[in-house]
C-alpha cells in the first residue's frame, strides 16, 4: 500500500512489522501481570526409552494463555522475560509446578511403571545466574517430597560452553546432590568438545536438525557419521544421548540403531496436559 501511496518515503511499508514491535513491547509489560493473574501453564511431552518404548518421563514446555492473543509458545515470550528479568521468578514458578507434577504422578503410578517418571525443567542462562538457584531447588523438592534424581535441569549448550566457574558452580552443587544436568540443543553450538569434561552433564540431547536429517532416506552419510561420532563420545563419557523433533518411526528407528537412548517427539505424542502423560505411562505400563 505504501507504493500506490506514491512511493511516500516516511510511510511504513510494511504494517505487520509495526504490529509486530507493539505487540512485542505489549507482551512485555504484560508479562508481570500475566504471572500474577496465572495466565502461564505448562504442557509436558513424553520422553521415551529408544530400547523398549516405555515413557520416562517429560519435559516442562510453558505456554501463555494471552488473553487477546490466544496461547502463545515459549520463543514468543521467554527472551522478553529474560530480558526483563522476569524470567527468574516465572522459571520458579515452572519448576515448583513440575516438580508437583512429578510427585503427583509418581503417587498415581505406584510401582506401575517400570521406571518412576522423572521431569525435565528448561533453564535460561538468566536463571544459572541468578544466586537463589541452589537454594530455590532444594526448598521446591523438598516441599514436594521429591528425589533430587526425578529432576533433570535442561540447560542449553551455548549457554554452558565457555560459560566461567561462578556459572558452572551452581550446576556442581546440583549435580553432587543427585539433580540430573542436560545439555539442550547439543549440536548447534561451537562446543568444544573436551570442554564437555569440565560441565556437570549427565545427558546430551541432540539437536532437532539432526533428526530431521535422518528423515531422508537414505540420510546424509556425513550426519550419521556426526551423530555415531557424538553417541559414541558421550557413552565413553557416561552422558546419556535424547534426541529431539522425532516426528517418524524411521527416525526413531535410524536413531535407535545409532545408539541413542531416549527419544522426544510428535511421532510419540506432542506436548500436552499432564493427564495425558498419565495415561501414556499408563498404557505402556499395562499393555
Ligand atoms: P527445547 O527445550 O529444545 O524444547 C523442545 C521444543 O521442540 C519444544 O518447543 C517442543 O514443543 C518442540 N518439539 C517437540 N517435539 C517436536 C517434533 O517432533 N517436531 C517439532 N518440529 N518440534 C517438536 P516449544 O514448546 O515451542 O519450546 C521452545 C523452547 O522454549 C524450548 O526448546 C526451550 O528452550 C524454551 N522453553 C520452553 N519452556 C521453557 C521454560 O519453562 N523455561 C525456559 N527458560 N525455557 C523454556
Ligand atoms: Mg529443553
Ligand atoms: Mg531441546
Ligand atoms: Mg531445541
Amino acid at each position: 500500500r505504501a507504493k500506490s501511496a506514491g512511493g511516500n518515503r516516511f510511510e511504513r511499508a510494511d504494517p505487520e512489522a509495526d504490529a509486530r514491535v507493539i505487540t512485542r513491547h505489549g507482551l512485555t509489560t504484560a508479562l508481570p501481570a500475566a504471572l500474577d493473574r496465572g495466565e502461564f501453564f505448562i504442557e509436558y511431552q513424553p520422553l521415551v526409552h529408544l530400547g523398549d518404548g516405555s515413557v520416562r518421563g517429560a519435559e516442562a514446555l510453558v505456554r501463555w494463555l494471552h488473553p487477546q492473543h490466544g496461547v502463545l509458545g515459549p520463543d514468543r515470550f521467554i527472551p522478553l522475560a529474560e530480558h526483563t528479568g522476569l524470567i527468574v521468578p516465572l522459571g520458579r514458578w515452572v519448576l515448583e509446578q513440575s516438580v508437583r507434577q512429578a510427585r503427583e504422578w509418581r503417587e498415581r503410578h505406584g510401582g506401575d511403571t517400570a521406571a518412576p517418571l522423572r521431569i525435565n525443567v528448561n533453564l535460561s542462562p538468566c536463571q544459572l545466574r541468578h544466586p537463589g538457584l541452589v537454594q530455590d531447588t532444594v526448598e521446591i523438592l523438598e516441599h514436594e517430597g521429591v528425589a533430587p534424581d526425578a529432576l533433570c535441569l535442561e540447560v542449553t549448550e551455548s549457554a554452558l560452553i565457555g560459560a566461567e566457574d561462578e556459572v558452572l558452580e551452581p550446576l556442581h552443587r546440583l549435580a553432587e546432590m543427585g539433580v540430573d544436568i542436560a545439555l539442550d540443543d547439543f549440536g548447534t553450538g561451537y562446543s568444544n568438545l573436551a570442554n564437555l569434561r569440565r560441565l556437570p552433564v549427565s545427558a546430551l540431547k541432540l539437536d532437532r536438525s539432526f533428526t530431521q536429517s535422518m528423515q531422508r532416506f537414505p540420510a546424509d552419510p556425513v550426519d550419521l557419521k556426526i551423530v555415531e561420532g557424538i553417541v559414541a563420545l558421550a557413552h565413553s563419557l557416561d552422558l546419556a544421548v535424547t534426541v529431539e523433533g522425532v516426528e517418524t518411526g524411521a527416525q526413531a528407528e535410524q536413531l535407535r540403531i545409532l545408539g541413542c537412548d531416549t527419544a522426544q517427539g510428535w511421532y510419540y505424542a506432542r506436548p500436552g496436559p499432564p493427564e495425558r502423560l498419565h495415561e501414556l505411562a499408563l498404557a505402556d505400563a499395562t499393555g
